[in-house]
């Protein structure tokens, strides 16, 4: 198994799919992951494989960091094209996430005025007014909604604590378009013991090594992606960003959805009056 635990507070530059040259920044501990998700798709791994010993960085080391790095980069003629909130898990568990954004923003407008600010979120927080805030303040609110399913979310993005998915929507609908919608297609099938009930349990594990223990993964069905969709519109996003696995995962038999299956769920979203890239 091969999974990254990035440096924090800061990692990169990195050239990103979807957001061009990427100078990183990493709110979570530099020797594990924190995050109020476990997917089993997860590059960083599962929670319980990568429990931090380090604290998060301080708000004053992440600006003492952010602007090393950003003078360097200025001095080797390499400026980012984005400034991007990502890492060893959720950034919105900082404590201190909003004023670290407004640190943020003023060291971009000092250094590099020309790049965006992102955050990749899975929407967690989203319900906490300061977090709220801070997220209508940059440029890129990027945020997770992999499936509208209970049962789905359960089995795949598997939150740690209470996760109520209809809480999720209105507090994207409460950006009020300022929000980009990132959304994780694929297939494939996971041992049923990954799987949480409603109530946060791991299911019991079923008879082990045949094909009972296992269950599909696969959300990019009609009866996934139809409901998902009538969400996608009722939210209103800005965009949508629709991608499949790209590295390996920590659960094995995950497999991409394909170019096909993504081109026609793009297109679906396009013609629903909204932009939508797809990431293959
Ligand atoms: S939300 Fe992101 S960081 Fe958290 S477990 Fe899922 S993929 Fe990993």
């Amino acid at each position: 198994m091969s999974t990254i635990i990035y440096p924090s507070p800061i990692f990169g530059p990195v050239h990103s799919r979807r957001l061009g040259i990427s100078l990183g920044i990493n709110l979570l501990p530099a020797d594990g992951k924190v995050c109020s998700f476990n997917c089993i798709y997860c590059e960083c791994g599962f929670n319980e494989d990568h429990r931090p010993t380090l604290p998060m960085p301080t708000r004053e080391e992440v600006a003492e960091k952010l602007e090393q790095k950003l003078r360097q980069m200025v001095a080797d003629g390499q400026l980012p094209d984005v400034l991007t909130f990502a890492g060893n898990g959720e950034p919105t568990c900082h404590p201190h996430f909003a004023e670290i954004i407004d640190d943020t923003i003023r060291l971009r407008n000092q250094y590099c005025p020309k790049a965006k600010v992102s955050v990749l979120s899975n929407a967690t927080m989203i319900h906490r007014q300061t977090v709220h805030d801070a997220l209508m303040r940059v440029d890129n609110n990027i945020q997770k909604l992999d499936t509208i399913d209970p049962i789905y979310i359960n089995k795949v993005d598997r939150p740690v604590g209470n996760y109520d998915v209809e809480k999720i929507i209105e507090g994207m609908k409460a950006f009020r378009g300022h929000v980009i919608i990132q959304t994780m297609f694929m297939r494939g099938m996971i041992k049923r013991s990954m799987i949480r009930s409603a109530e946060g349990r791991l299911l019991p594990e079923g008879r082990k090594n045949d094909q009972w223990s296992m269950e599909s993964v696969d959300n990019t069905g009609e009866e996934y992606v139809a409901p998902w969709l009538e969400v996608v519109k009722a939210i209103k996003p800005q965009q949508v960003m629709i991608y499949t696995i790209d590295r390996e995962t920590p659960a094995h038999d995950l497999l991409k959805a394909t170019h096909e299956q993504l081109d026609a769920i793009r297109d679906r979203v396009i013609a629903a009056g909204i932009s939508c890239t797809a990431s293959y």
